[in-house]
């Protein structure tokens, strides 16, 4: 096997993996390395992701709403369920299932695209030199023409409570209890905690939720946060905001956790505890002296718009560097860097880049919020449309959420979609297109939307941004 290549991938979660790919479509020669190790000892491309991330957490999210649909659903279809039961065992066998299918077919796309993989450490050396460990120890030098660096990330710590790995746990902890947690504290009402959260409350945990912010979903547009506190509050989440957590301790009947909110020091005792107050950069071990790559002062990868490192050929894509940790963020950059890399045009808009949380209802945004917009001085149009008023929402018992519409009042032009109900993942990806190509309402007016489909909500959306709706009355 050769030691020299066109491209070296360090790391192969969704940024590096696409890299090492599109490198390989564009005829260089590529290897990527990966460190993944599961509790095992298995090692899988993939990445956090595919491993402990986007696709277990949506196996159990689908199993838990479908669990949670039988139960507090069926009924309004005429279907009675005498008793339903739930093998955890069983959900998270399938789990596993899907995610070593999706892992296994990383190395089934590399061998069909030529990617040479190594499992093992990558340490990055001066004069573009890789070393690569295995689990064994043995080391491997390898010397590349350019250096794509893809090292992802990992959960972010919180002083004073530790995890265990069994009462207290990370993402990766909480999809793998083997039973429901009776008392589940989940610290953070962001994306892990409200998609986790949303998980074992459906099965039954009582769930409390403490969200440091006094604010709900910052990040999402007002109206959806508003929207989407109702809904989970509604499902049993205790969300509590402004609680910031100090300490836990382990008591004899349970894990014991310090908070102040308004009120002052509170503290509960809970079966499960799992961290989830956001991720930072995994760097560590990456970069011997000399390489000339620059981390910023929370350790991420330095790089300019194109992902290029201050150091020459060597780039750097994804959780590690700047920008939403996100796996399509990842991969689009993993792919506009190996084009760069062959001389090829290539461009990341990362003004278009959608963001969805896979609750339900889901939630699903890409461009301004109503508030981003109006604090950049735009004078904004708004056009929304409730689920209630969509026949196929209304015919899958999904009618609740809305569909909204950010757009300049001027121009004409979509500066924000927002959508919270019944598969807004998936409809979200019109709105991306829209963004992409600058469309304005109008457009969207036009397009022939089929009845009766979710995606109506947004054409009725755009319509109601000129008070021209025609299935809700105009304000
Ligand atoms: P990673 O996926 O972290 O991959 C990096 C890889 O590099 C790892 O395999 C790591 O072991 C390896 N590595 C690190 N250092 C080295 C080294 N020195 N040598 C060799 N290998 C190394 N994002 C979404 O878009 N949608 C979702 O639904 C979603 N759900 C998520 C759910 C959870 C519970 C979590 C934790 C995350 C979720 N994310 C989701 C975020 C998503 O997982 C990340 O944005 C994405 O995995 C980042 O990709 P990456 O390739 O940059 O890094
Ligand atoms: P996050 O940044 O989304 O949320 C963390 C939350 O924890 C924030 O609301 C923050 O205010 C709160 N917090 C911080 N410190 C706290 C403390 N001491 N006490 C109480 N609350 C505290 O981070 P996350 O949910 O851990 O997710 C990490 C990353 O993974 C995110 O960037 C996200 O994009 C990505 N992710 C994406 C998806 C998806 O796309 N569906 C799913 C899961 C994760």
């Amino acid at each position: 096997m050769s030691d020299s290549f066109d491209v070296i991938v360090i790391g192969g979660g969704p940024a590096g993996y696409p890299a090492a790919i599109r490198a390989a479509q564009n005829k260089l020669s590529v290897a990527c390395i990966d460190a993944w190790t599961n509790r095992d000892g298995s090692t899988a491309f993939g990445g956090t992701c595919l491993n402990a991330g986007c696709i277990p957490s949506k196996a159990l999210l689908e199993s838990t709403e479908l669990y949670h649909r039988a139960q507090h659903e069926f009924a309004a279809h005429g279907m009675k369920l005498e008793r339903i039961s739930l093998d955890v065992a069983l959900m998270q066998k399938r789990k596993t299932a899907i995610v070593k299918g999706m892992t296994q077919g990383i190395l089934s796309l590399f061998k069909s695209a030529g990617v040479t993989p190594f499992t093992g450490r990558g340490r990055l050396l001066p004069g573009l030199e890789v070393e690569v460990t295995g689990a064994d120890g043995a080391r491997r030098m390898l010397q590349a023409k350019h250096v794509v660096l893809a090292s992802g990330s990992e959960p972010m710590p919180l002083r004073g409570v530790d995890f265990d790995g069994k009462q207290v746990v990370d993402s990766w902890g909480a999809l793998e209890f083997e039973a429901i947690p009776k008392r589940l504290l989940v610290i953070g009402a962001g994306v892990i905690g409200l998609e986790l959260g949303s998980v074992w409350r459906r099965l039954g945990a009582e769930t409390v939720v403490l969200e440091a912010l006094e604010q709900f979903l910052p990040m999402a547009d007002a109206a959806v946060s508003k929207e989407a506190l109702r809904h989970f509050r509604k499902l049993g989440l205790d969300i509590r905001l402004g609680a910031k957590v100090s300490a836990s301790k382990m008591e004899k009947d349970g894990v014991q956790v310090s908070y102040t909110d308004a009120k002052g020091g509170q503290s509960l005792v809970f079966d499960r505890v799992i961290v989830a107050i956001g991720r930072r950069p995994y760097t560590k071990d990456l970069l011997a002296e000399g390489t000339g790559v620059a981390l910023d002062a929370r350790g991420f990868v330095e790089v300019d718009d194109h992902c290029r490192t201050g150091a020459e050929n060597i780039w750097a894509v994804g959780d590690c560097v700047r920008g939403p940790m996100l796996a399509h963020k990842g991969k689009e950059e993993g792919v506009a860097v190996a084009d760069q890399i062959a001389g090829l045009y290539a461009h990341v808009n990362y003004k278009a880049i959608p963001s969805v949380i896979y609750t339900a209802p889901e939630i699903a945004w890409v461009g301004l919020t109503e508030e981003q917009a109006k604090a950049g001085g735009r004078n904004v149009k708004v056009g929304s449309f409730p689920f209630a008023a969509s026949g196929r929402a209304r015919a899958m018992e999904a009618g609740a959420g809305f569909c909204k519409i950010v757009a300049d009042a001027g121009s004409d032009e979509i500066l924000g979609i927002h959508i919270i109900g019944p598969m807004a993942g998936e409809l979200i990806a019109e709105a991306v297109l829209a963004m992409e190509y600058s469309a304005s309402c109008e457009d969207l007016q036009r397009t022939i939307h089929a009845h009766p489909t979710l995606s109506e909500a947004l054409h009725e959306a755009a319509l109601a941004a000129d008070k021209r709706a025609i299935d809700i009355p105009n304000r």
